[in-house]
């Protein structure tokens, strides 16, 4: 590890200002937005992140849980060359798609059909589509901050705060963008978290013209929480009731089982969207569920009630990336990331402990959000940050990366197998001098 406090950012200053002039704000994705300027970077190798200043440093951000064996894993790697020199993209089907299905299919009990597409957002739309397209009804219910990707129905409330949200009993459906047509927000009802006595009532009131559901069962911006199996059970037992689906979005927690999160429950959904670490690293989105409703897409039907085709999906080099990770990503693999998780958790509750800072830290499997709160968030109203946890999220963030690690920057971080516990505890030891720094500089945050 070379970080330190004193690097030169001049390259990185220098790159920034020629981006300044041909992408707005200097950057493709806001996401790795920074100032004084983003991070650039020059390569990646196991579980290490070089810049183009030439510091290295842990990567406990996999770019956003995509790379689940951490960058360029020589068996992956190996994959993606051997397509590349084959030809990249075809208008033609390839039998690495086949296989590739049969793979997820094999791995899942609910994944009766799949479809491939590029990206997380596209695997969610489409997917949303599919449920309208079956039940032939227009809104989508779907909780309150949940992340879901830029369609313009999945993102309603995503950027919900207290002058927005409105009552608990009948959350407001917040559009993220200037110019989200009131269409997208009427058809969006928002219910809240792990609440299925209220999360019911709402439902109730649009019984009528519910196409589905929408969930991720640890969502990320409502605090990493897992879903409880009684709030999975009420919503899967409202669906049945009302001709709508139950609809996953996996794009992150799929990473959580062998079969996805979805294997620590007692009902399977009717779809899933799928995405990030099923790439291998490249752009990928798929979504899999129930043959008769995956039939709304088939071709072969004398009506097509949701025709979709998109030119780079199945793309044959991200089906080789793909294929190679997840068979990579089996059993063992997946026990073994997960006790790794187990372990961050654990030592960080340890540290936490020791220095005595309102703190906790929540999250499952490989999974896990660092809070600046005394109790930990069961919802998106509980795990909204105020004005000093957001400063201390920053303040945290920036000590960890001059310290040598990266993480997401909501302090959370999405493990890679090729991680060992000594990462963990480099962690956890910057972690602890960073508490150490915000006690001062914040003192509300010391317990
Ligand atoms: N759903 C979830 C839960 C996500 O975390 C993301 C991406 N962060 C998406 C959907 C959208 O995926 P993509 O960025 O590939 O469009």
């Amino acid at each position: 590890m070379q970080a330190s406090h004193s690097h030169t950012h001049n390259k990185s200053e220098k790159l920034f200002e020629r981006a300044l002039k041909v992408l707005p704000g200097g950057v493709s994705r806001n996401t790795i937005f920074k100032l004084p300027h983003p991070d650039y970077a020059e390569k990646g190798q196991g579980c290490y992140l070089t810049d183009i200043e030439g510091v290295t440093r842990i990567d406990f951000a996999n770019n956003m849980a995509s790379l689940i064996h951490g960058h360029a894993h020589p068996v992956v790697t190996k994959a993606i060359i051997e397509q590349v020199q084959k030809g990249t993209a075809f208008t033609m089907a390839t039998e690495l798609e086949v296989q590739y299905a049969e793979l997820l299919c094999q791995r899942v009990p609910a994944f009766e059909k799949i479809r491939f597409v590029n990206s997380g957002t596209e695997a969610v739309m489409a997917m949303l589509k599919s449920a309208r397209a079956f039940t032939n009804k227009a809104k989508i219910a779907k909780v309150e901050g949940a992340y879901h990707g830029a369609y313009d129905y999945a993102e309603v409330s995503q950027t919900a705060s207290p002058t927005t949200w409105g009552d608990e009993n009948k959350p407001n459906s917040v559009p993220v963008a200037n110019g989200t047509p009131e269409g997208a927000l009427d058809d969006v009802i928002v219910i809240p978290y792990n609440d299925a006595k209220r999360a019911l009532e709402i439902l109730e009131q649009h019984k009528d013209d519910i196409a589905g559901i929408l969930i991720d069962p640890v969502s990320h911006r409502v605090g990493m929480v897992p879903a409880t199996n009684e709030f999975i059970n009420a919503l899967h037992q409202w669906t049945r009731q009302h001709n709508a689906l139950l609809m996953f979005d996996e794009v992150i927690t799929f990473r959580c089982g062998y079969a996805g999160a979805q294997e620590r429950y007692n009902v399977a959904p009717d779809l899933t969207a799928m995405g990030k670490m099923i790439g291998g690293g490249f752009p990928v989105g798929a979504f899999a569920g129930r043959s008769d409703v995956m039939q709304v897409l088939d071709p072969t039907q004398p009506k097509v009630k949701l025709p979709h085709s998109g030119t780079f999906s199945a793309n044959p080099v991200t089906m080789a990336a793909g294929l190679s990770a997840m068979t990579l990503f089996d059993k063992a693999a997946v026990e073994k990331i997960n006790a790794l998780g187990d372990f961050a958790r654990k030592e960080i509750t340890h540290v936490i402990e020791q220095v005595g800072i309102k703190a906790c830290v929540t999250g499952t499997g490989s999974m896990f959000r660092i809070h600046l709160k005394e109790i930990a968030p069961t919802n998106y109203r509980q795990a909204f940050n105020s004005a000093d946890e957001s400063q201390g999220i920053k303040l945290l963030l920036s000590h960890l990366f001059e310290h040598g690690i990266v993480m997401i920057n909501t302090c959370s971080a999405m493990l890679s197998t090729v991680m060992t516990q000594t990462d963990i505890l480099m962690l956890t030891k910057h972690l602890k001098s960073g508490f150490e720094v915000l006690m001062v500089e914040i003192p509300s945050l010391k317990k």
